[in-house]
């Protein structure tokens, strides 16, 4: 029996210029084919190879300043903490700092980072369900801002290494409100099955305990509820109005609270889904918390960074399998692991004008790395494009670099940034040397090949 040929094309995805029209740091010029900022693409590609990951520096202040806006025209008194995590690239961080950022981190790794870019202990918030002893005295030496504690256990740890170090810890409460964000089940993290924060029943009395101990002085509640939350602000406000019940609690009991950490978690439209804007987010806050007379803090990652980014790569080969047109990149899911890890949709564009004015039909998009989960796409509208020629991966600012693996021992991408019509590397691409380097031999093998 013959099986049914399938759809050629996934259905509906938005077309070249859909993409392009919503993203307008990308431009296309007739001569040079894709700019980012004013510049070329290609241009790029000749001079530092690829796979390259590409930021622009005016998305980045663009995206923080509306962010910043939002908060302000709701009336809001908010600190904005940008999470590290989705994008710890230096000049990244030095763009986002110079615009009044402070940083939220989740390991010694980040702490540094924040710090070496510029961005003052006294900006930085401590996050994470497992800090170890040693980050805990690192950030309690640098007397960062905030620590955002996800327990009892960890409360009690904090408490005994700030006294016996002679400091005194900010200490919020990391609650788990119970609500389902109804995003990726690997990137969910407010339900009370999640690894994340204290349980909300638990929380008023852990604060009430936590003000009894030597060390810590407590100075508020937080939640972050999950990322690439695109459906709408009800997870939000019902993670919000939880914190807002707290707070009386803690005020009833004359405890001190002094501001309320939203977490981040805005998405992003990667495809073409609604795209939350941080108005609207800012109009949860003020319509949940604005009546507490408390000021917030922020801690966006995604949002900021992941548009500002993309993922620029060749051409290896294109093949003819039994069924399907295979387009073979020199960038691989050890590189950008979001669609082999959370099954995410980026645009795809070619670079060219030629390929992007030319025909376009379906070819699934992979990498070289040994897995079949090696796919950037399927089905996805592209010409026929030759060995060497460009594709850009669209929305790579965030959760790319980061994650990349040197899996196939394929080295690390190197990292550039353009500002106007400037472009620079901001990261080396990893040496075979850096690579392969730091392998050894046990002693009792040292005469071995
Ligand atoms: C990852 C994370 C963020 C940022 O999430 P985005 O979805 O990138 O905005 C903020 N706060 C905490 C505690 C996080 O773990």
């Amino acid at each position: 029996m013959a099986t049914p040929a399938p759809a050629l094309f996934a259905e509906a995805d938005p077309s070249f210029t859909d993409l392009l029209a919503a993203r307008p740091a990308l431009t296309l010029h007739a001569h040079d084919g894709l700019l980012l900022e004013g510049v070329a693409l290609a241009r790029i590609a000749e001079a530092v190879g690829s796979p390259t990951w590409v930021y622009s520096a005016g998305t980045l202040r663009r995206r923080y300043r509306a962010l910043a806006a939002a908060l302000k025209g709701a009336g809001l008194e908010a600190e904005i903490h940008y999470a590290v995590k989705a994008n710890t690239n230096r000049a990244v961080l030095a763009v986002l700092g110079a615009e009044g950022a402070g940083a939220d981190i989740v390991s010694e790794g980040e702490l540094r980072a924040a710090r070496q870019a510029g961005i003052s202990a006294s900006h930085i918030v401590f996050s994470g369900v497992g800090k170890s002893e040693r980050e805990l005295r690192l950030a309690l030496a640098e007397d960062i801002h905030q620590i955002n504690a996800e327990s009892a256990e960890e409360i009690a740890m904090i408490s005994a290494l700030a006294s016996s170090l002679g400091r005194t810890a900010r200490v919020a409460i990391r609650v788990n409100p119970d609500v389902d964000a109804g995003t990726h089940a690997k990137i969910t993290t407010g339900k009370s099955d999640n690894k994340f924060g204290v349980a909300f029943d638990d929380a008023l009395a852990l604060y009430a305990h936590m003000a009894s101990l030597p060390g810590i002085q407590p100075v508020g509640i937080a939640t972050h509820i999950g990322s690439q939350i695109t459906n709408g602000m009800a997870a939000y406000r019902a993670a919000y109005a939880r914190l807002a019940e707290l707070v009386h609690g803690i005020r009833a009991r004359g405890l001190p609270i002094q501001r309320i950490d939203c977490g981040g978690g805005l998405g992003i439209p990667y495809r073409d889904e609604p795209a939350p804007s941080p108005e609207a987010l800012a109009g949860a806050i003020k319509a949940t918390l604005g009546g507490l007379g408390l000021p917030v803090m922020l801690e966006p990652g995604r949002w900021l960074v992941g548009p500002a980014g993309v993922l620029l790569a060749s051409i290896v080969i294109q093949k003819q399998g039994a069924s399907r047109r295979f387009l073979v990149t020199d960038a691989a899911m050890n590189d950008l692991v979001r669609p082999a890890m959370y099954e995410a949709w980026h645009g795809i564009l070619p670079v060219s004008p030629r390929a992007f004015a030319a025909e376009a039909t379906p070819a699934d998009v992979v990498g070289p790395v040994c897995e079949s989960g090696d796919t950037f796409a399927r089905g996805r509208a592209l010409p026929l494009l030759k060995p060497g020629e460009l594709v850009a991966f669209l929305d790579a600012g965030a959760y790319g670099a980061v994650m990349s693996s040197t899996y196939n021992l394929r080295p690390l991408a190197a990292e550039v940034m353009v500002e106007g019509d400037r472009f620079a590397v901001v990261r080396d691409r990893q040496s075979y040397d850096a690579m392969l380097g730091a392998g050894r031999l046990p002693s009792w093998m040292e005469n071995a090949p």
